[in-house]
């Protein structure tokens, strides 16, 4: 089964320290989105891509598109002021019909094809699925500089995407946490907080998020070691 795949690309380079949106800085010969569409539409898994971003990035998107060539559908709309503004914009552009989404943040550009095509099989027997690996730090909550609890680390995993709901579902979850004003940093969560189901699918260590230049210069490293 085929799913649309939306990829919020909506962000800037503040925590990148760039005067643009990270995703277009170069890894390799090519902007960090190029990588990330690149591997979303060589799985079997993915029928089509929408993108969201801000509208003085389109023009980048697609001159991106057009060097990808793509045999699936790649089109882009307006994100919003959050990651989670900008995942509803890409929901409410999707087909009323549509049965199931997968959501990848454009940042997560090392996520191989396999983890595409694993998530979308774990959709079609659950609601709601987030990829995600055990931490292997002991994480500390802290509060004004102090420890305030040590979770047990055996319960812990670090979230990644792709997620995938189904449309429905994530469609409903996003309205309610508009109206009731709930901020979350992934989609998942919205799912938690509704006490709806969310299954794991075992995510990759290389699966990493673009932040910083230091995960610029790790991404480089793995690139080329593929
Ligand atoms: O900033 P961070 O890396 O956590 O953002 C995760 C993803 O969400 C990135 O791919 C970024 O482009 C996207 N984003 C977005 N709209 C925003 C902020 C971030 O689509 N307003």
């Amino acid at each position: 089964m085929a799913f649309p795949l939306l990829v919020p690309a909506a962000g800037s380079g503040q925590r990148m320290g760039a005067d643009r949106n990270k995703l277009l800085l170069k890894l390799g010969d090519r902007p960090v989105l190029h990588h990330t569409l690149a591997t979303a539409l060589a799985a079997t898994a993915i029928a089509e891509v929408v993108l969201m971003g801000q509208a003085k990035d389109f023009p980048a998107f697609a001159e991106i598109v057009a060097a990808l060539n793509p045999a699936k559908p790649v089109r882009w709309v307006l994100g919003g002021a959050t990651r989670q503004a900008s995942v509803y914009a890409g929901l409410q552009a999707l087909a009323a019909t549509t049965t199931g989404v997968l959501i990848h943040d454009g940042a997560r550009c090392l996520a191989t094809p396999d983890l595409f095509d694993r998530g979308a099989a774990a959709l079609a027997q659950c609601d709601g699925f987030v990829a995600a690996v055990p931490v292997k730090d002991t994480i500390k909550e802290v509060v004004d500089r102090q420890v305030v609890g040590t979770p047990p680390r055996d319960r812990l995993w670090a979230a990644q995407t792709p997620q995938g709901f189904a449309y429905p579902k994530i469609l409903d979850a996003h309205r309610q946490a508009l109206a009731a004003g709930w901020e979350v940093t992934d989609d998942a969560a919205l799912f938690e907080k509704l006490g709806w189901p969310v299954a794991i699918v075992p995510g990759e260590e290389t699966n990493l998020k673009i932040t910083t230049p230091q995960d610029l210069a790790i991404a480089q490293f793995l690139l080329a070691a593929r």
